[in-house]
């Protein structure tokens, strides 16, 4: 087995993932750099990552698949002999009124961004349980604790992470794993500026106590606190990453 430290990053190939597997890198992680379409993406990441000195793998996996994420974990385990940290950070977002919400917009959001944490957390488990050692770093929001107009499942989903991690904190912290989330404010991603126009990015930035929208450095810089021995202590928490907005 390796000593060499490894984390598995869901929806790396972009925004807040990309930022967080490239600052795991930089702490010394090998990186598993998943993604669902952008393969030019994800492998332009870990060519940076690479360029810096550091080292992984892209892997395309729909998190909502779960014989897909069964692979990808079985893959990280093949090249690294464990898994010491897993951020479920893939998500995707929608604006509609709730009256207007479909079936399938309902579904596809709860199987994308609940699912898959859901599918990633139950497919590396055994691995970490078996080590008796790992962390697992799940991307809530702030709309999971505050709510958000015209993101009624968005938010739903976003509130089920923090039940969800919350609860297997507890069931596995005998096993010293484990389980906390991040909940950005509004980070400046593609989520950001596909769903909302410059007019009400810019009101949220003057909503926000520290005047500005994040990046997602910010969101990186909090994920990599808590995959390092410096929260070894820390489970159960929501880590809120909002500039106060919250
Ligand atoms: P983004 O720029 O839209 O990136 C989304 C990432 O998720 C992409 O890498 C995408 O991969 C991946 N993804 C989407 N569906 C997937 C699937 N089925 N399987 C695997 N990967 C999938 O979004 P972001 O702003 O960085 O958001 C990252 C996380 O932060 C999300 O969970 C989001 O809800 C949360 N968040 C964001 C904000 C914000 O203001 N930006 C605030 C609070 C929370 P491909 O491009 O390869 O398909």
């Amino acid at each position: 087995m390796s000593n060499i430290k490894c984390a598995v990053v869901t929806g790396a190939s972009r925004g807040i993932g990309a930022a967080i597997t490239k600052e795991l890198a930089l702490c010394g992680f090998s990186v598993i750099i998943n993604y669902n379409s952008s393969k030019h993406n994800a492998e332009k990441i870990l060519e940076d990552i690479q360029k810096n000195g550091g080292t992984g793998y892209t892997y395309k996996c729909d998190v909502s698949d779960r014989t897909e994420v069964d692979g990808m974990i079985e893959f990280a385990v093949k090249q690294f002999g464990k898994i010491d940290v897993l951020v479920n950070n893939a998500g995707i977002a929608q604006q509609k009124l709730f009256t207007d919400i479909t079936a399938d917009d309902w579904n596809k959001m709860l199987s994308v961004n609940l699912g898959g944490v859901f599918n990633c957390c139950q497919s590396v488990l055994p691995y970490m349980i078996r080590r008796k050692s790992g962390k697992i770093i799940n991307i809530s929001s702030v709309w999971g604790s505050v709510g958000a107009s015209c993101e009624v499942h968005y938010s739903a989903v976003k509130a089920g992470i923090i039940g969800l991690s919350k609860a297997l904190a507890k069931e596995v912290a005998p096993s010293h794993i484990t389980v906390n989330c991040i909940a950005p404010g509004c980070i400046m991603t593609d989520m950001l500026t596909n769903e909302l126009d410059e007019e009400t990015i810019s009101q949220l930035a003057d909503e926000t106590p520290l005047g500005r929208i994040g990046t997602p450095k910010d969101i990186a810089k909090a994920a990599a606190f808590l995959a390092g021995s410096g929260a070894d202590f820390i489970t159960g928490q929501v880590l809120g990453v909002d500039g106060g907005f919250c």
